[in-house]
């Protein structure tokens, strides 16, 4: 069965950093859904005016919504919720996939406090303060199941999805996977994002709300470079296809885009 299947039964996806990369690629992929309609996709980008092909899709799929957010501005954040609020009414949210993400680039001589906090407050700050900000829509999606399968885990019913990165494994960082130091900022933003993903995993379990992090592998986007391994619809597919079909074994995990476990 393919993700796009998976996620035909999914009401809503709402995606942050959907002006280029991997957050338009999944805007695509999803809007492309092979005739099965994955119902709203809410994509976010903090300047509409200026994301033109995202503007070119939603002109092309009436089902794609394109909403601002910055996702380090507290009063774009509730903005941004209170329009989804309004659009979503009484279904709620299925599923919030954080996906917007910066790379400061700094090695041990270069870093500052500016640089990490900036890496910080975007790729795990950012992340929490909006899944907080969603709570409210993604429990309505949570208590309203999916019809048939009531009580389980899943985006279908309601789904945290965090974008990280396999940078951020503290285990990995060592001997060959420790070559990366210049990256002290973005490492150790995305190392704060797992235990973010996995401190929300518990809070969230109560209300049969999934959260889990993945990597999305090494993705020829802005950030990537050229040189990247998988092409964006490459890693989309594969993240959707993962994300599709995750369940409550899957609920506060690390997982590569392949769908196998990260060590953390
Ligand atoms: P890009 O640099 O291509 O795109 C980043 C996206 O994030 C853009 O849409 C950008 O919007 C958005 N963004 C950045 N800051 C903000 C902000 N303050 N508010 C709203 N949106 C913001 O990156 P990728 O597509 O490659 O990366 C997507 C995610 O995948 C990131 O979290 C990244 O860390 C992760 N990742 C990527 C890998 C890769 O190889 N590419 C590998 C591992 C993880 P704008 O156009 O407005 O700048």
């Amino acid at each position: 069965m393919s993700s796009l299947v998976s996620f035909g039964k999914c009401c809503s996806v709402l995606v942050t950093g959907a002006s280029r990369g991997i957050g338009l690629q999944m805007v695509d992929s999803l809007a492309a859904g092979g005739g099965f309609s994955p119902g709203k996709i809410i994509a976010t980008t903090r300047n509409p005016a200026t994301a033109q092909k995202l503007q070119e899709l939603a002109n092309k799929h009436p089902n794609i919504h394109i909403i601002t957010l910055d996702v380090v501005s507290q009063e774009s954040i509730e903005r941004c919720a209170e329009e989804v609020g309004q659009l979503l009414q009484d279904e709620g949210l299925n599923c919030l996939i954080n996906n917007a993400g910066i790379n400061v680039v700094a090695d041990l001589h270069s870093v500052t406090a500016d640089k990490m906090m900036e890496n910080f407050h975007t790729n795990a700050v950012a992340p929490l303060m909006i899944t907080k900000a969603f709570l409210p829509l993604l429990k309505r999606a949570a208590s309203r199941g999916e019809a048939g399968d009531s009580g389980s885990m899943s985006i279908q019913r309601a789904a945290v999805i965090n974008v990280s990165s396999l940078l951020g494994s503290v285990e990995l960082n060592w001997g060959e996977g420790a070559n990366n130091i210049k990256w002290y900022p973005y490492r150790t933003s995305k190392s704060a994002l797992n235990m973010v993903s996995r401190c929300m995993a518990k809070d969230l379990e109560p209300d049969g709300i999934l959260c889990m992090a993945i990597h999305p592998g090494w993705v020829r986007t802005d950030m990537g470079g050229s040189e990247g391994l998988l092409s964006p619809e490459e890693s989309v597919s594969s993240i959707l296809s993962v994300i599709g079909g995750l369940s409550e074994k899957d609920h506060g995990s690390f997982l590569n885009f392949t769908g196998e476990a990260l060590p953390w």
